[in-house]
């Protein structure tokens, strides 16, 4: 687990999202429960964010309980420290809003695997969960 140390240090650094602000101040108070996220675009970034920092309590939380499999957080602990995310763009969003109950999300997701630099475009969907954004599925290539 991350000492105090790390984790101040990283409130501080600008958040990995690209959203321009600090993470203490961008995803954070979702990643510890502070807030929710009131778009889709927040929870897309907050859940980018969370595969950076690999917390995969979050990305399990996040996910839609209809697409949430058994094994998933196992499956994201064994996974989630194969790539390394570098940068996230958010090229278009559809729905998603506060009053919402669904909305797309297209991003392109850049990570190094095995040294080299590739990308992931993925057009995600989510859905409102008992008032909470969800990440349904995405279709996507890696
Ligand atoms: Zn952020």
């Amino acid at each position: 687990m991350d000492d105090e140390r790390t984790l101040k240090i990283r409130s501080r650094t600008d958040c990995p999202c690209d959203s321009g602000a600090i993470y203490h101040d961008c995803c954070r108070p979702l990643h510890i429960g502070k807030a929710n996220a009131t778009t889709a675009k927040q929870l897309m970034r907050s859940r980018y964010t969370a595969y950076f920092f690999r917390l995969v309590d979050y990305l399990v939380f996040t996910t839609h309980p209809d697409k949430r499999e058994k094994n998933l957080h196992e499956e994201l602990d064994n996974t989630v420290d194969d790539l390394m995310w570098r940068n996230l763009k958010i090229i278009n969003s559809s729905q998603g809003g506060k009053d919402d109950k669904k909305g797309k999300v297209e991003f392109i997701a850049q990570y190094h695997h095995d040294g080299e630099l590739l990308e992931l475009h993925e057009n995600s969907r989510f859905r409102k969960y008992k008032g909470l954004w969800k990440y349904l599925d995405g279709k996507g290539q890696l």
